[in-house]
């Protein structure tokens, strides 16, 4: 139990705590976790435990309390929780951009250390945008994206969300403004790589970036898209100079049934944003790599320096778990795992596709979304999903799951039962 009252708890969260797009404190009701190991995260209310079907999203690959992360915290701890990067590095900071290094698509090879998806996201356009100007082409500022995607919530990614409907809508206007390709179609269309082709063609004298999320876009929509569109960028952006970058934060460390999304395709981005997964959902940290060819760039400029440089840059707890995960994925048979928790919801939201109300079902890696026909409704495909002893966290006309690579097959079907509850319900 909480050293609080559960009640004086939740008064006081009610009271003082703003939640991940909550509305003013006071109006939520959240569910209080008291402990969370495996892929259970155990309530304080005495009601049990739930399955968690969001590894808080899109993090927790390996479930809680793992044993190995454990450790790698506790010892990294009585070594050294934190010390400034400028000027100072570590061995868990380097041995991990060299382990990113090694298995990030070819070519990749300059590690940005960073605190959060979004930041990595800023520091990625940053990059971009400075590797043109130290060139002597500033007028090479504004990135291209597709619609329906999402970056994160601070500024530069915000611009960089789809502008119409999506979770930014409200600040259109102050924003700094990109040029947007419509959403990539799941199939592979030759005239949508036209209008792709075209756009960045027509735009190529302002561009100094491609950003796009590669083969799932996901808080945005969660929408899959043929791999072939990330050789059609290369391609595109390659012959009209303009740079690429994957925001793998959601897709990379195997979510996909490939290590990272642009492995579908055989395609290195000039940048590439990782994050949430990346320390088993710990600690948070995120990163952004580049290539020589970028960091070159920003070393000949007038300003030679990124001029980047958060408090909490390569935390070596941070770090050591992150080490510590991407070793843990690696030394096991993940894309046989990946691949089971894919069969696993298949055979399970089958039934989601007969539903009232449901328009499509869809699954890719350890990836499970039902589309409805209409907005759902929150609260009620929510207390659905916690009726069937599973966390979901549904939103707009979406009800989806991507639940730890631990999760054993009775509990991908449960997880998969919840899904279609809530669907029937919301
Ligand atoms: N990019 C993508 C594709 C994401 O899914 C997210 C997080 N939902 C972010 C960026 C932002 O990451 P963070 O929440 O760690 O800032």
């Amino acid at each position: 139990m909480p050293d609080l009252p559960l009640g004086d708890l939740l008064e006081l969260d009610r009271r003082h705590v703003w939640h991940p797009y909550g509305p003013m404190p006071g109006r939520q009701e959240p569910l209080v976790v008291e402990s969370a190991s495996g892929v259970r995260l155990r309530l304080a209310d005495g009601s049990g435990e739930l399955i968690d079907g969001m590894s808080s999203w899109w993090s927790a690959i390996h479930g809680y309390n793992h044993p190995v992360l454990n450790e790698a915290v506790r010892g990294q701890l009585g070594r050294m929780s934190h010390v400034m990067f400028g000027g100072l590095t570590h061995e868990p900071a380097v041995a991990l951009a060299k382990r990113l290094v090694d298995i990030s698509p070819e070519g990749l090879e300059h590690v940005f250390l960073t605190d959060s998806g979004s930041v990595s996201v800023e520091v990625a356009v940053k990059m971009c945008l400075q590797h043109w100007r130290s060139l002597g082409r500033p007028e090479k500022r504004r990135m291209l994206t597709w619609r329906g995607g999402y970056h994160g919530d601070t500024w530069q990614p915000m611009s960089v969300c789809d502008p119409k409907g999506g979770m930014h809508e409200l600040w259109q206007g102050a924003l700094p403004v990109q040029v947007f390709a419509d959403a990539p179609p799941a199939a592979y269309e030759e005239a949508y790589a036209d209008h792709l082709r075209e756009l960045i063609e027509r735009h190529a004298g302002e561009l100094a970036a491609v950003i796009v999320e590669p083969v799932v876009q996901g808080a945005g929509g969660m929408r899959f898209h043929s791999p072939a569109y990330l050789r059609v960028l290369r391609e595109a952006c390659d012959a009209h100079d303009v740079l690429l970058v994957f925001d793998e934060i959601a897709t990379g460390f195997g979510r996909t049934g490939a290590l990272f999304a642009a492995d579908h395709a055989g395609v290195t981005p000039d940048v590439m944003c990782v994050g949430k997964a990346m320390t088993g959902g710990y600690l948070t940290m995120a990163a952004t790599l580049c290539t020589s060819r970028v960091a070159d760039g920003i070393s000949r400029g007038e300003v030679p320096v990124l001029a980047h440089g958060p408090t909490f840059m390569g935390n070596p707890l941070a770090a050591a778990v992150a080490g510590a995960s991407i070793d843990l994925l690696l030394g096991q048979d993940w894309p046989t795992e990946v691949k089971r928790i894919e069969t696993g919801l298949r055979e399970g939201l089958a039934e989601a596709e007969a539903l009232p109300g449901v328009r499509e079902v869809r699954v890719l890696g350890a990836i499970g979304v039902v589309q409805l026909e209409h907005p759902v409704d929150m609260e009620a495909a929510t207390r659905a999903a916690v009726r069937e002893g599973v966390w979901l966290r549904p939103f707009r006309d979406l009800i989806y799951t991507m639940p730890p690579f631990i999760t054993g097959d009775d509990d991908v079907a449960q997880v998969a039962r919840a899904v279609c509850a809530a669907a029937r319900e919301g």
